[in-house]
This record gives C-alpha cells, structure tokens and sequence, in this order.
C-alpha cells in the first residue's frame, strides 16, 4: 500500500480553542496506518461568517497516510465528536473542526468531500499554516500556495506564541 501525504486544517473557537488543537494534533498522530510529519504555528484569526462568536485559533498538519481519503475525512469527523462538535449553526462557534484540504495530488469531488478544499483559497488562515509546512507546494490545478496567499483576503491573522499561546508582541 502507498502513502500519500494529506494536510489538514485545524480550527477552534471554543472551550479553551488551543488546547482543543493540541488535543486533536495528539489524536491524528495516532492515527492508524498514518504518520505525522510536522505541525504549523497555531493563529488566531476572525470569525468567517457570523461575527458575534469569539476568534479562532487555526493551525495544519502534515501527514503520510495510507488511509484513502473517505476512510481519513471518517477519523477527522469522529474525532471531532470526541470534542463535542456540534454542529449548530453553519460557519458557527465550534469546539474543533478538522477539514481535509490536500490529499496528494488528488481532485476529489463527492457528496462527502470536495479535495482541494473548496474555500482553501480564500482564507489565510488555511494558507498560511501550510505555507509553513510546505512553501513549495501547488495545487493539482497548478496555483501555487505562495500565489493564493498573496491574493487572499486579509482575516487579521496572528501568529501565536507557542508556549504563551498569546499573539507575539508588535516589533
Ligand atoms: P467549511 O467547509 O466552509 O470550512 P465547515 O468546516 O464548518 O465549513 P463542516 O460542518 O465541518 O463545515 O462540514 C460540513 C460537511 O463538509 C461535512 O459533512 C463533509 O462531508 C463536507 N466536506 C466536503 N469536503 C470536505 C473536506 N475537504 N474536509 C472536510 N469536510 C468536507
Ligand atoms: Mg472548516
Ligand atoms: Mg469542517
């Protein structure tokens, strides 16, 4: 069986949203038949959608996978109910959301998955964390990462400091 390398996004905006990542990342490095290779910087960054719920912290893992994609999207989505996802309200608060957003070089377009994903292209707090991971890598349509995030809008994305989980201070 061959791996494939998957990059995952993290997001949190409740019940602690630092602690939550730190908790998946454990999660998905035990993953079965999977290996995680490196994490991003967690950010903060503003809500997308509805903004009276609090900031985000987002962050992306890199990973070499055996698992097919449908198989992975399964883990992300039990392991967000292991942290009491619910989902309420779209693009509403919630306690972890694990998106799939490069699965190889693959372009997946199902009921249940859509690889690259969809909104990856618009949001810096996606790009950014994989530009930290890989600031090489291209889409399968030929858009380089680096490109997209140039273009991207701004979402007022922080970089956090690792072991005080606060922005790093202006200078
Ligand atoms: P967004 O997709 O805009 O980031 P969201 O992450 O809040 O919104 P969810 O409620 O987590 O959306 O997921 C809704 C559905 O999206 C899931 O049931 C899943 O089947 C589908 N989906 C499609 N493509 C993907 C993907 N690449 N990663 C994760 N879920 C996906
Ligand atoms: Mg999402
Ligand atoms: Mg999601």
């Amino acid at each position: 069986m061959t791996a494939t390398d998957a990059f995952i996004g993290l997001g949190s905006n409740m019940a602690d949203p630092a602690s939550q990542l730190a908790g998946a990342v454990a999660r998905l490095a035990a993953l079965p038949q999977t290996e995680l290779l490196a994490q991003s910087a967690f950010y903060s960054s503003k809500p997308v959608g509805p903004q009276n719920q609090p900031d985000f912290v987002n962050g992306a893992l890199w990973l070499r996978t055996e698992l097919t994609p449908l198989e992975l999207l399964d883990q992300l989505q039990s392991i967000e109910k292991a942290h009491g996802r619910e989902r309420v309200q779209h693009w509403g608060p919630r306690t972890l959301d694990l998106d799939l957003l490069l699965y190889g070089n693959e372009t997946i377009a199902s009921a249940r998955l859509t690889v690259p994903h969809a909104e990856l292209a618009n949001r810096d707090f996606v790009l950014q964390p994989l530009l930290d991971l890989d600031p090489e890598r291209v889409l399968p349509d030929g858009r380089s990462l680096a490109g997209l995030r140039q273009q991207c809008p701004d979402n007022n994305l922080q970089k956090l400091n690792p072991v005080a989980r606060e922005p790093f201070p202006p200078g």
